[in-house]
């Protein structure tokens, strides 16, 4: 075990009973450098996961190497998967992260079975790949050449700029299957990054990682989910967000008006009544029993940020037909792969094609939401 020498504290199951229950559980770490986190080692018995087939996400598989997230966005719809594991999906979601210590060789022997069919798989769609516990740990380069060699395409979604490490590592991979990245920007207010968003990286440097994937070769899509309503949705807010993203060189948008599923909700609400809470009846009349924003401030949204993602040059993004993902709609070389129409560019790397037919959502609708 790579953190052998640096544990200060090895928690016995019993601590934590939903994880005992896993029967996959190895131990509890704490270590100096994560003070008040504490990662909770699993082996999984297999790396990728199926998605529901009545999911609205345009993807079919995922891996998840961490659960919790300590990049502890308020916000965090995946908040309420903590509470199948006996944890609140409040402090704990951001506090007590399990790793799956394994994953490289459990994705391995998943790829290596017959009836995989090399089918898009997403990163980032529950909890952050690229989260701090991903410095230490170092899961994802080994899942990005265990994809790459396997002729997967893949897609990562972060808020982290660990991201960079791997930028080599993904050019590499992107010379063999296509490789989509995209980067989770949503508040361009620092204080209010600070406060809602405590543990990612500055908005700035999320924007100095776009750049660097773009010099890197790629085309980057920034996800500006959630947009918060009365807090970053008025129309000078939109614009300075979308200049800052074409300044650092991404080619596509994407956004959606937060949802405040149950679980989240409570956390969210918690954090406005301390933060803002002057803004508490305005958000109550909006959302009110409900998880999403109602559909009029949904299209006035849209009827605000659609002409400003023209006016900036940047594409809404769009799903993919070949990887089933949101991501770059810059145009690129097509050519046919197996089954796949993708297309890569003459510098080598897979790019997906730009799909005009179908939008991201309808008129007056937000695309799926991802994790992010
Ligand atoms: S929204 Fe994404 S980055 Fe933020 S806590 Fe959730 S998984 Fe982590």
């Amino acid at each position: 075990m790579r953190w052998d020498s640096q544990a200060t504290q090895v928690a016995q199951p019993d601590v934590l009973p939903g994880l005992a229950r896993l029967n996959t559980f190895i131990r509890s770490v704490r270590t100096p450098e994560f003070a008040g986190v504490t990662f909770h080692e699993i082996h999984a018995k297999s790396a990728l996961n199926k998605v529901g087939h009545t999911s609205a996400m345009p993807f079919t598989w995922t891996i998840n190497p961490y659960r919790g997230c300590s990049h502890a966005c308020v916000y965090c719809f995946a908040r309420p998967s903590h509470e199948y594991l006996e944890l609140d999906s409040g402090d704990d979601f951001d506090n007590q992260v399990i790793v799956k210590t394994n994953i490289v060789e459990a994705l391995r022997a998943d790829l290596a079975k017959k009836s995989w069919k090399r089918e898009h798989v997403a990163l980032g769609t529950n909890t952050d790949p690229y989260q701090r516990a991903e410095g230490r740990y170092q899961l994802m380069p080994g899942i990005i050449e265990a994809l790459a060699e396997s002729g997967t395409p893949m897609s990562i979604l972060t808020k982290g700029t660990l991201l960079r490490r791997d930028l080599p590592r993904l050019q590499h991979a992107a010379t063999r299957v296509p490789v989509d990245i995209a980067m989770s920007i949503a508040i361009f207010d620092d204080e209010l990054q600070r406060t809602i968003e405590p543990g990612t990286p500055s908005t700035a440097a999320r924007l100095a990682t776009v750049t660097a994937a773009v010099d890197a070769g790629f085309h980057v899509s920034v996800f500006m989910m959630p947009i918060l309503p009365y807090l970053t949705d008025s129309a000078e807010q939109l614009n300075d967000a979308l200049e800052r993203i074409k300044a650092a060189g991404a080619t596509s948008v994407t956004y959606s008006a937060m949802h405040l599923r149950p679980g989240v909700k409570e956390w969210f609400a918690r954090w406005l009544n301390t933060h803002r809470p002057d803004l508490t009846p305005r958000y109550r009349r909006l959302y009110g029993d409900d998880a999403y924003a109602p559909a009029a401030y949904r299209k006035k949204l849209a009827a605000r940020i659609r002409p400003l993602i023209r006016d900036h040059g940047l594409a809404p993004a769009v799903e993919d037909p070949n990887t089933g993902s949101m991501g770059s709609t810059a145009a690129a070389q097509e050519r046919v792969v197996g089954a796949r129409v993708s297309a890569r560019d003459s510098d080598g790397l897979w790019r997906r094609r730009p799909n005009k037919e179908r939008t991201s959502a309808p008129d007056g609708e937000q695309p799926a939401l991802f994790a992010l």
